[in-house]
């Protein structure tokens, strides 16, 4: 396959970016050789600017789950731009997707919109502490909350209760203040909120993992960390940054039946446009600003571009079939794994809604040290594979995969051809 304008246009970009790029992960570091440059996205397509033509299981990491350049947002976006890109003042339409948000996700009574997932973890960080007055947080490790300095910490070896950070640059006064637990260990962090949760502001968690790869919540694992937190007076933040709209219309948390204090957004509600949001409980968000004394801001927050685009994409979405594309992921997983056994190659599976992982391990995946079993090298030979065959998956093992209603029956069976 040709993709000489994509290696021309990679050379070009590590002039001026570091590594050739705006996000990390976009650099393939984790499967070798250089990355697609893209040109346009249709649907469940996408175009190199060699003029390869991909079915797409990336999907903008999950934003675009009606596909890309779907007409609805496409047509949203133009009329709202013709009418002034920004502001800096309130609209009505910011009031109109606050309402379908605070419909399909009730725990969220009162909300703020900012321009990315990051920005939404980092404010709602802010706040537990400022509504706490508490300085430390938990985290789990393998979870990824975007790149605010508190969020960037994992567990290291021998890093029990002591965040070591997970960048450079990260304060190591803020690293202390991290307390990381491993996912779906409800023992260790039992231990760690009895002995330290009077100093903890909040928890914060991915209800269903999706950073590591897919990673489901254990049983009763959500609901302990819910009754913990509420025994404490932590405050619990769900991230369903991805999860969010993704599994049905709304937050996962409604499935698993756990409220949480505070739920950060981004990704589909934006609909392929930059948002994020935050929002929980009344009498927390109210210590926000101008109200209250937690400060946060935003020259963009709540553009009427982007704002234009979340609405028509959850209109969209509000009339779609969640359980029938989940379903069709769920036939998709079943004759990938099928394929692999057959093969003789271990894999696990693992799936939430139309989210997926193929791990190269025999698994179970129940944690981020489980996930990091997988055979890494078989990964990037089976990326390269797909790729050669047309099938853009994501450039790492860990990472999850995305359908959107914009995949067919015919993609379906495109991408189990392929494998
Ligand atoms: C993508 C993601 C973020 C960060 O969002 P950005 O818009 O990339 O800043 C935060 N949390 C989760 C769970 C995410 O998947």
């Amino acid at each position: 396959m040709k993709r000489s304008a994509s290696k021309k246009a990679y050379q070009e970009a590590l002039k001026y970016f570091p590594g050739g790029v705006n996000s990390p992960v976009r650099a393939f570091g984790s499967v070798g050789g250089s990355p697609l440059f893209i040109k346009k996205g249709a649907g469940s397509k996408i175009y190199d600017v060699d003029g390869n033509v991909y079915i797409d299981l990336v999907m903008s990491w999950g934003a675009l789950m009606l596909g890309h350049a779907a007409p609805e947002v496409v047509r949203a976006v133009e009329d709202a731009v013709k009418l002034g890109s920004s502001f800096g003042a309130p609209t009505c339409a910011e009031t109109e997707l606050a309402k379908m948000i605070r419909d399909a996700v009730p725990s969220i009574q009162k909300m703020r919109f900012v321009s990315s997932g990051t920005e939404a973890t980092m404010s709602a960080i802010r706040l537990s502490r400022g509504f706490t007055g508490r300085d430390k947080i938990i985290k789990f490790d393998g979870c990824y909350h975007g790149h605010g300095d508190s969020l960037l910490v994992k567990a290291g070896s021998g890093a029990a209760t002591q965040g070591i950070p997970g960048s450079k640059g990260v304060s190591a006064s803020l690293s202390r203040d991290t307390i990381v637990c491993p996912y779906n260990d409800i023992a260790y962090f039992r231990k760690v909120v009895a002995k330290q949760g009077k100093d903890i502001a909040c928890v914060i968690v991915e209800p269903v993992a999706a950073n590591m790869g897919v990673v489901l919540p254990g049983i009763g694992f959500l609901e302990e960390i819910r009754a913990l937190t509420k025994k404490h007076g932590i405050v619990l933040v769900f991230d369903e940054v991805i999860t969010g709209f993704r599994i049905h219309f709304g937050g996962v948390q409604t499935i698993l039946n756990v409220k949480p204090d505070l739920t950060c957004l981004g990704k589909i509600i934006g609909g392929g446009l930059p948002i994020g949001a935050y929002g929980g409980r009344k009498d927390i968000m109210d210590h926000v600003a101008p109200l209250g004394g937690v400060y946060q801001a935003g020259t963009l927050s709540g553009n009427p571009v982007a704002v234009a685009a979340g609405i028509a994409n959850l209109k969209a979405l509000k009339k779609k079939d969640y359980a029938a594309l989940n379903d069709k992921t769920a036939i998709l997983c079943d004759g990938l794994e099928a394929a692999f056994i057959k093969a003789g190659v271990p894999v696990t599976v693992n799936r939430a809604g139309s989210l997926f992982t193929v791990f190269f391990t025999k698994g179970p995946v129940d944690d981020f040290k489980d996930a990091k079993t997988s055979d890494t090298k078989r990964y990037a030979k089976y990326f390269w594979s797909m790729l050669d065959q047309r099938i853009n998956i994501a450039p790492s093992q860990f990472e999850a995969q995305f359908l959107s209603f914009s995949h067919t029956d015919k993609d379906i069976q495109a991408i189990l051809n392929a494998l």
